[in-house]
């Protein structure tokens, strides 16, 4: 059986004289999952444990007993760590609140000294085949620490809170390695497809990654990501209903609520929970309606009272619920009763199936569990739900009384209904929303989640191409006059934000300079750039060069450049250039690269989304103007280019096979523009695409550019078994004798 370390910050666990099991709904979602999985969990076990041989207690308690393993932090981690940059930086960017947000560097660095702390416990602990599921906000980087160690490892990261728009997140500092360290999961999981939305496009925009629906390419591996909603315990809850401390608590609150209706609000005492609104609202509702038989209970959980935001917090929900207490009461009828404790689960229950209405109006929230409760505990009557359009719930829960947090007016609108609602039309709002919380419980949860996680393996490779192999390049070894026709950028190099930032460096300098000082294969550098450009970065390697796309050649050892069809009609140019510059005018970041034989409109540095739709519509409008011109129009990589068609890589490699007799040649490349190489009918062609994501007529697919020229090496590496080749032969091509 495989071990599932589920990693979060808390143990589900009280440490205090004795230690006992707290039954949140994550304990008992994974709980359902003991016949599948060895579970294990490792977290923080709470507090402050200084004395060494009080941890080494409590780790063996917590190991014998329950299979967990403690995480201690000293009073500095917890500051800076979790009060710190985990509540104070991320909690408020992440619920849209950045007035809320306080940033220190100190903060940062201990948050990722103690996720690495727990990368550590992992490692030390996981064997090669367990499932690691890591939980929340707190250990953001966690999955990318991990991979960095065990490239296999099987990983999965569940957010539980919102994940905002880029606007809001890009406010961190440090956005970019939390972003790396999410992507260093197989799998993340968000509660609403909204929050995958934003996680998407703040990827594309800070970190430039573009992604599918379903899954983000990374260097390594593919981050899958998908939505799953959490559900509530729904066994734990109908255990507490069918138990007798419920149904004694049920009959006193009866007999002291007796004649009253109640409105019920359950919640940590947090900024995000919108309870200064709602309590304006109940002022107005209390106004307006003047009614003295309604009870607003509040039960408030005290939450981080260590961040003053939750202090001040504090004091300003007990001004209020004063003054409006101060304003409406009369003599025996308080109208607010706010409690600034928890209470136990069976009064918690007792309480949601008393409840005529309960008001659950965050103003952001990632799912929102009391909303489900409430729900699932309307047995005996037909209480009505007043939901915040702003919880994750909302999605799943549309027969609910939505109302904008933020709307004083429609709340205290909204209360006002659910006490004159019919008992008919409550129960038909009620029933599907109570068959729905009751089937996508805690356990559908997590068992959805991790089903996903483990069947990764099989959605690898969604596009039917070949992977290339080092067994896939053996014909070349055993071909007696082979060739390679290598493209550059995006190919032997990676892709960079400024064209002229591509100069060969490092390895790929390596790479050149042996490619350069073999004699088994004829070798051919076959790219999009001017000639100027390819002399400037390759003439010291002994290379053919092929600029332009295929328009000139430049044979090795010679210091000439052949344009290859030298009649070719480029008048259409001067047409165009002006019509390109206002496209590079209406799309900041965005420039015009002219060559001979093409002109180039690149917009890598643009706005992504305003650049991709500016390039559909350039591309669309020129199919229409240039149809009768002699030019092709790609749509590469973040680059538009009208090119003639006498610049074309697959014709001149065409015309190079027939001339040198060449009979295996490996043609690489990775954009629109090298399709043309792909499309040649010819046996003697191996096709290579370079990255997993477009489609392609080529018959083989290597992932990076650095896969690449790992497998080049090796194909280097191996003994020469032909005799040194010929002279390449130099050749013009007429425009009527073009293929
Ligand atoms: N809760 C509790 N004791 C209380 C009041 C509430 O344990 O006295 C629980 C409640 O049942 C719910 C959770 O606290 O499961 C609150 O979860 P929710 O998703 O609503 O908000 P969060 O606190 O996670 O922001």
């Amino acid at each position: 059986m495989h071990s599932l370390i589920i990693v979060s910050n808390r143990l589900p666990v009280k440490v205090k004289e004795t230690i006992e099991k707290s039954s949140g709904g994550l304990v008992s979602a994974l709980e359902g999952l003991g016949d599948q999985y060895d579970l294990q969990w490792i977290g923080w076990a709470g507090g402050v444990v200084d004395d060494q041989q009080k941890r080494q207690e409590i780790t063996t308690e917590l190991k014998e007993r329950f299979n967990f393993t403690p995480i201690f932090l000293s009073q500095e981690d917890v500051d800076d760590y979790y009060t710190g940059f985990s509540n104070s930086s991320l909690w408020p960017l992440l619920h849209y609140m950045p007035c809320n947000a306080r940033y220190e560097d100190k903060w940062f660095q201990k948050y990722r000294e103690i996720n690495q702390l727990f990368a550590d416990k992992i490692l030390e602990q996981a064997e090669p085949d367990d499932i690691i599921w890591v939980q929340d906000y707190h250990l953001m980087l966690l999955p990318a620490m991990l991979r960095k160690v065990k490239p296999d490892m099987t990983i999965g990261f569940f957010l539980h809170t919102p994940f905002p728009s880029y606007e809001i997140f890009r406010c961190l500092p440090n956005r970019e390695e939390l972003l790396e360290g999410l992507l260093g999961a197989d799998l993340i999981g968000f509660h609403t497809f909204g929050y995958l939305r934003h996680f998407r496009s703040t990827v594309l925009r800070i970190l430039g990654i573009e992604s599918e629906i379903a899954y983000i390419p990374v260097e390594h591996h593919r981050c899958a990501i998908d939505v799953f909603p959490i559900g509530i315990n729904t066994q734990g809850f109908q255990n507490f209903i069918d138990s007798p401390a419920f149904s004694r608590r049920l009959k006193a609150l009866r007999k002291i609520y007796a004649g009253k209706k109640i409105i019920l609000s359950v919640e940590r005492l947090d900024y995000t929970k919108g309870i200064p609104h709602r309590l304006e609202a109940i002022d107005r509702f209390l106004e307006k309606t003047g009614r003295k038989d309604v009870i607003f209970l509040f039960i408030s959980v005290p939450s981080r009272q260590t961040v003053p935001e939750y202090r001040e917090l504090r004091q300003e929900v007990e001004l209020k619920v004063s003054q409006i207490n101060g304003k409406h009461s009369t003599i025996g009828q308080v109208p607010v009763h706010f409690l600034f404790r928890p209470v136990l689960p069976e009064e918690l229950c007792a309480l949601y199936v008393l409840a005529d209405a309960a008001v659950v109006t965050p103003l952001m929230d990632g799912m929102n569990l009391v909303a489900k409760e409430y729900i699932f505990c309307q047995q005996e009557k037909s209480g009505v739900l007043i939901l915040s359009e702003f919880a994750g719930a909302a999605q799943e829960l549309p027969y609910a009384s939505i109302v904008n947090p933020y709307n004083v007016r429609q709340i205290a609108d909204a209360i006002q209904q659910a006490l004159e609602d019919s008992e008919e039309e409550k129960k038909r709002r009620l029933e599907p929303m109570k068959k729905r919380v009751a089937k996508y419980n805690a356990q559908f949860w997590a068992k959805s989640f991790l089903k996903t996680l483990t069947s990764k393996d099989e959605k690898e490779t969604p596009i039917e191409t070949l992977v290339l192999t080092q067994k896939a390049l053996a014909p070349l070894q055993d071909a007696s006059r082979p060739a390679l026709f290598i493209d550059y950028d995006g190919t032997l190099a990676e892709i960079t934000n400024l064209p002229e930032n591509a100069a060969p460096s490092g390895e790929v300098e390596q790479l050149l300079f042996s490619l350069a000082s073999q004699d088994q294969f004829e070798v051919y550098i076959i790219a999009g750039r001017r000639r100027q450009e390819m002399d400037r970065w390759f003439s010291k390697f002994r290379l053919n060069l092929i600029a332009e796309h295929g328009y000139c050649y430049k044979e090795k050892g010679s210091g000439r450049w052949v344009v290859l069809v030298p009649d070719a009609d480029l008048s259409w140019k001067d047409q165009l250039r002006e019509y390109l510059n206002l496209f590079t005018a209406m799309t900041p970041g965005s420039f015009l690269e002219e060559k001979t034989a093409s002109l180039v409109w690149h917009y890598r540095n643009s706005d992504p989304e305003f650049g991709e739709w500016k390039a559909r519509q350039l591309v669309s409008e020129l199919q229409e103007m240039l149809s009768n011109l002699p030019v092709e129009i790609h749509h590469g990589k973040k680059n538009v280019t009208i090119v003639s068609i006498h610049a074309n890589k697959g014709s001149t490699i065409y015309h190079l096979l027939a001339s040198n007799q060449y009979d295996k040649a490996l043609c690489a490349g990775d954009d629109e523009t090298d399709e043309s190489m792909f499309r040649l009918s010819d046996n003697a062609i191996i096709g290579v695409k370079i990255g997993d994501k477009e489609e392609t007529e080529a018959e083989f697919r290597c992932s990076s550019p650095k896969a690449f020229r790992a497998l080049l090496n090796k194909l280097l590496s191996r003994p020469k078994n032909t005799a040194p080749l010929k002279k390449t032969e130099v050749f013009t091509v007429n425009r009527s004798n073009q293929s």
